[in-house]
């Protein structure tokens, strides 16, 4: 397959705000020969998430930024083709870090993708089963310490991660969950089909009044996907010794610096809160066993999980961008092929 060609999507421009048609271009490239160890992977699937944003500012972040000229980062999953490497054979389904294009080489030196199950729905386990599954499960357990009888509140609730973190907590027995999204149809989702105890739809309801009276004694634990003048509503309303994980700031991404400023973070004071944030990437010794929990509560209908599908490696800027607009219902994945 060596000399075919690779469609991909590279960073052109840094974007300011929200990513437009200056951000990136599609470029076509030539497969390279594979060296011993490697093997190409036709990509199936990307993984869109809201990271890949921060990602192309020339910030200092947890990973390092995306250079002009470079395909975009990001996760994805696909066939071996062809294959010089003893640990990937021609037909396997691996996941990793593919990147915006059509065919990515896995490189076993470098351990870069790992084999998918056979017989795996691989779309529904790049969402629940992967990176997003797994941050929902750490950011409720081993960040939030979720237990029975906790009053939950989940923002960006119909999205990839918040979808699922809220179904964790129903499962660890959290007395009531309540998920913020924008809109009527949003929050109907949370709760009839996600099985949210309650929603608050933060485009046309007052989050502050909401959260009064659906948590009257307060919030035990926030799962924060959105920052911004949300999360200030919540830390007013903190329950005594109220926990708040900030997984997520969405509502910043393309501030650049106009970021929202806190006004009641002293709560954390008064409420002797805590309040952490986490990366879930730091939690990589636990992937298997994180995996296998959240395979089990699929298994127990407990993890109902929805894919939101864009067609084409050329549109995957347009699927970011829906995570900013709200344009999407759940985990959004780009089909390549
Ligand atoms: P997602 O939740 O599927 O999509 C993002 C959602 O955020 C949108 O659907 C939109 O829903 C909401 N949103 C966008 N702008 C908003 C705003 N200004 N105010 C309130 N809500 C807004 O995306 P995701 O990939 O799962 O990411 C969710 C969050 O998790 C992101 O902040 C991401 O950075 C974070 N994350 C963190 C880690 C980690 O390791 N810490 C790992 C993965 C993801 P509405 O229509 O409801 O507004």
């Amino acid at each position: 397959m060596a000399g075919q060609t690779n469609r991909q999507v590279v960073l052109k421009n840094r974007p300011t705000g929200m990513i437009d048609g200056s951000t990136t271009e599609v470029v076509e490239s030539t497969v390279p020969e594979l060296e011993d160890g490697q093997a190409l992977v036709a990509v199936r699937y990307l993984s869109i998430d809201a990271t890949i944003r921060t990602w192309m500012d020339d910030a200092p972040g947890y990973l390092p930024p995306i250079g002009i000229g470079e395909v975009i980062r990001s996760g994805g999953s696909g066939e071996v083709i062809e294959s010089k490497s003893d640990r990937y054979q021609v037909g396997d389904i691996v996941s990793g870090l593919t990147g915006w294009q059509e065919y990515a080489i896995a490189d076993e030196g470098m351990g870069s993708m790992s084999k998918m199950p056979e017989g795996i729905d691989v779309a529904g386990a790049m969402n629940v089963l992967g990176s997003t599954g797994v941050t929902a499960w750490v950011g409720m357990h081993e960040i939030g310490h979720v237990k029975p009888g906790d009053v939950v509140v989940v923002s960006g609730a119909a999205g990839a991660t918040g979808s699922t973190a809220g179904q964790v907590a129903k499962a660890a027995g959290a007395a009531k969950v309540i998920g913020i999204a924008g809109g009527p149809e949003k929050c109907a989702f949370v709760v009839d089909v996600l099985g949210f105890d309650e929603a608050i739809d933060y485009k046309n309801e007052s989050v502050g009044r909401r959260l009064h009276e659906l948590c009257p004694d307060g919030v035990d634990l926030y799962y924060d996907n959105v920052g911004g003048e949300i999360l200030d509503k919540v830390l007013a309303n903190l329950a005594m010794n109220g926990r708040i994980v900030l997984c997520g700031a969405i509502s910043g991404y393309n501030a650049g610096d106009n970021v929202y400023g806190l006004k009641n973070y002293f709560n954390l004071i008064i409420r002797r809160g805590t309040m952490q944030g986490f990366i879930v990437l730091d939690h990589f010794a636990q992937w298997t066993e994180i995996q296998a929990k959240l395979a089990e509560l699929m298994a127990e209908d407990k993890l109902t999980h929805v894919e939101h599908i864009v067609e084409g490696v050329e549109h995957a800027p347009d699927a970011l961008n829906l995570l900013f607009t709200g344009g999407n219902t759940g985990k959004v994945l780009v089909k390549v092929s």
